[in-house]
């Protein structure tokens, strides 16, 4: 079973993901910062994916993407934000974040984007 991390400060924002990714046959992990984000992408390998949110107390989405990046882990990234800047974008790209969706999400966008990037 596909393994996601969903990471976003938010309990109900981690929640809804949840509820939709677990029913779809995903297996999810979740935490609440970057920190612990990386602590779980750390110790609970394989994940296959990783969702997570920009703004968040403690280490933010954008940092955390490029720890990821500079701890050689090659899972892709989507950041699933309430920001829209051009520039924050380009960073992200740069760190390989693969997919920016604007929240809220839609349901099938989300699902259709994860199974395109894992080729499932
Ligand atoms: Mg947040």
């Amino acid at each position: 079973m596909p393994r996601i991390l969903v990471i976003d400060d938010a309990k109900t924002m981690r929640d809804t993901l949840k509820d939709l990714l677990i029913p779809a046959g995903f297996d999810v992990l979740e935490a609440e910062n970057g920190e612990k984000g990386l602590e779980v992408l750390g110790t609970q390998q394989p994940i296959d994916l990783v969702i997570s949110d920009l703004n968040m107390p403690g280490m933010d989405g954008l940092t955390m993407c490029g720890h990821i990046k500079e701890q050689g882990y090659n899972t892709p990234v989507f950041m699933l934000t309430t920001q829209t800047s051009p520039d924050l974008k380009a960073k992200a790209k740069e760190f390989g974040v693969v997919a920016w969706i604007v929240k809220p999400h839609k349901d099938d966008i989300l699902l259709g984007g994860i199974r395109k990037v894992l080729k499932l």
